[in-house]
């Protein structure tokens, strides 16, 4: 259930309670308060004529309609019941706590000024209404949670509402180090200036009713764009935003299997700069994009829109989500797609399975680039592994989805940047996504096909056909969500769920003893890379073999040259499989202009977008 978000009257006090980032009695749990929805907005008993505001637009605000500091918010400062542990460190706690609010002034428009220290306590609904001084201070807030944040408004004429006080509590018994002052603090920032819990994972402002807290400290884009579409972008800054997308699509209850008709989504540029859209995508096969009237490259100068599409068809019973990603010049928007299904699954097909290895036919005409297709129920996720203009690795990634009842797939062609494969930790949020043009794949038969693109303008069709280099295997989608069992390897794999690395990885193309593994990830510049290493099984479960980096004609060169591909090798890699969707990636490979040598280990587990994905034997 979605909450409902009350405003009421002039000159009400509201309490807006905040769960804070870590909210445990014992450290390391961090999502102890579970799914405790934390906004307890509810009237003082003084409270006159209620008006009900719901919160509709894709930023949350504390009290559904926007409410803003006027100017500068002013705070200041109570060292009274501060823990033990900063008892003696008053002067680091205030630089800590400015520093926290320094995060979110540094982004938007908002001001925050610290004018000392006060006696005065920080209110809670219990303790009295707004004092008209806000306050940060040490004391246990209602519902034994670390950090609250209390605000209050009034009415302001035709400007909307407008803060009048904030105060926000620690709880001295569970914000005791720096990092827990940190995470709560740089939360409860976002409360002070107006803002609710984000309905997004994964940002600085997540939290319940709709998703769950984080430990982070920094701002995630949706945080950005939250802040900046209450305060606008800092003084003296232009930039593009958009603050009218919409909270949720909720596709209701379909048929399994049956598409349902498209939700229009408008992207308005509310900012003051132009915004230009890179692509927009969803995650998983069951939500996609139809109509698109925001097309990669489009620029949106301020004021403008477009529009595009997206629609469902859902792959099985129950609940289904989905995001879909708006990839623009000011990071990406993210909206939740949600919709059940119901019914059983359309009658299967003995359509043939196409994952594993392709290249161009006739096989061998253009040996040194090639397709990867993982394929999972009518969806196929497919990387190119090719080279740019100046022919070094290029690689592009399509979620291409079953077009109809034929074995026609469609989707749209991304590149992907990120940090360098040797960053630790992997940072999937400065991944960047940037469309690059569509593609589409029509199979004739199990072994052939014709890839069609238009890429970066460029038009283009190959004919395709399996590449083979031992025995072919047969796939079929698992009969189980289990696939430990597997005994042959052939899928896309990634860093294991709970390290969260998204936005690299490797296809493993496993015919006989022979496991040919194309490593799709990121160079020291960001720029996308890939090797590849021809496997050889030398124990039970255990796959060794040279990595190469190639560089060769670029991508859409008629004729594409074989005899200009040229194979450096930079390394070696190990697999060794626990199971049969559980494996250890060793890798030592030097590379760069100065020749570093990097050696590193990755657990690695199958990437399964399609329930229970594919089994290959
Ligand atoms: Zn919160």
């Amino acid at each position: 259930m979605r909450e409902q978000l009350n405003a009421r009257g002039v000159r009400n006090a509201f309490v807006a309670l905040s769960l804070a980032s870590i909210v445990s009695t014992s450290a390391g749990i961090a999502r102890a308060a579970g799914d405790v929805p934390d906004y307890a907005l509810s009237p003082v008993p003084s409270a006159s004529t209620a008006q009900r505001s719901a919160a509709v637009s894709k930023f949350k605000y504390m009290f559904g309609a926007p409410a803003r500091w006027p100017g500068a918010m002013h705070w200041r400062y109570n060292h009274a019941s501060a823990p033990a542990q900063f008892s003696n460190a008053k002067d680091a706690v205030v630089q800590q706590i400015i520093a926290e609010s320094a995060k979110w002034t540094a982004v938007c428009g908002v001001q925050i000024a610290y004018d000392g220290e006060t006696t005065a306590l920080p209110k809670t609904l219990a303790a009295g209404g707004p004092d008209g001084i806000s306050v940060i201070g040490w004391q246990k807030p209602d519902l034994g949670i670390s950090g609250a944040t209390y605000l209050w408004y009034q009415t302001n004429g035709s400007s909307g509402l407008t803060l009048v006080d904030a105060d926000m509590m620690l709880d001295p018994a569970y914000v005791t180090t720096t990092a827990q002052l940190t995470s709560t603090v740089s939360h409860e920032w976002g409360h002070a200036i107006g803002l609710a819990h984000s309905n997004l994972e994964r940002t600085l402002m997540s939290g319940p009713p709709d998703s769950a807290y984080t430990n982070d400290t920094g701002l995630a884009a949706d945080d950005v764009h939250g802040c900046r579409c209450l305060y606008g972008p800092p003084a003296g800054q232009s930039a593009a935003n958009v603050c009218s997308l919409p909270e949720i699509v909720d596709f209701g209850t379909l048929s399994v299997g049956v598409a349902s008709s498209e939700s229009p989504i408008t992207v308005t540029n509310s900012g003051n700069a132009t915004l230009t859209i890179s692509g927009v995508r969803t995650g998983t096969g069951d939500f996609l994009i139809g109509t698109n009237g925001c097309t990669p490259g489009a620029s949106l100068a301020p004021g403008a829109s477009c529009t595009f599409g997206v629609l469902a068809r859902l792959a099985r019973a129950g609940d289904r989500s989905d995001e879909v990603t708006i990839d623009t010049s000011e990071g990406p928007y993210r909206v939740p797609l949600d919709a059940t299904g119901v019914g059983a699954p359309p009658a299967q097909t003995l359509a043939p399975n196409f994952e594993g290895s392709w290249w161009t036919a006739p096989a061998g005409s253009e040996s040194g680039w090639g397709l990867n297709f993982a394929h999972q129920g009518d969806v196929i996720f497919a990387t190119v592994f090719t080279y740019d203009a100046t022919g070094k690795t290029w690689w592009l990634s399509m979620t291409a989805s079953r077009l109809g009842n034929n074995n026609v797939f469609s989707g749209t062609l991304y590149e992907t940047r990120g940090p360098a494969f040797n960053t630790v930790p992997f940072d999937s949020k400065a991944v960047t996504y940037h469309a690059v043009g569509t593609g589409t794949l029509d199979f004739s038969d199990a072994n052939n096909g014709t890839f069609t693109y238009n890429v970066n303008g460029i038009a283009q069709s190959k004919p395709v056909t399996r590449t083979v280099f031992g025995n072919l295997p047969i796939c079929t989608s698992a009969t189980q969500s289990d696939l430990s069992a597997a005994t042959n390897y052939q899928d896309i794999w990634w860093a294991a769920a709970g390290t969260g690395e998204t936005g690299w990885g490797l296809h493993f193309t496993h015919q006989g003893d022979i496991i040919f593994a194309t490593w799709f990830t990121y160079d020291f510049d960001g720029s996308p890379l890939w090797l590849s290493a021809t496997a050889q099984k030398s124990a039970p479960g255990v796959y060794s073999g040279t990595l190469y980096r190639t560089t060769g004609p670029a991508f859409g060169t008629v004729p594409f040259d074989p005899a200009k591909v040229a194979r450096s090798p930079v390394g070696n890699a190990t697999l060794s499989f626990g199971n049969g969707d559980n494996a250890t990636f060793a890798y030592s490979v030097t590379l760069g202009s100065q020749a570093v040598t990097v050696a590193q280990t990755k657990q690695l587990s199958r990437l399964v977008f399609r329930d229970p994905g594919t089994v290959c034997r």
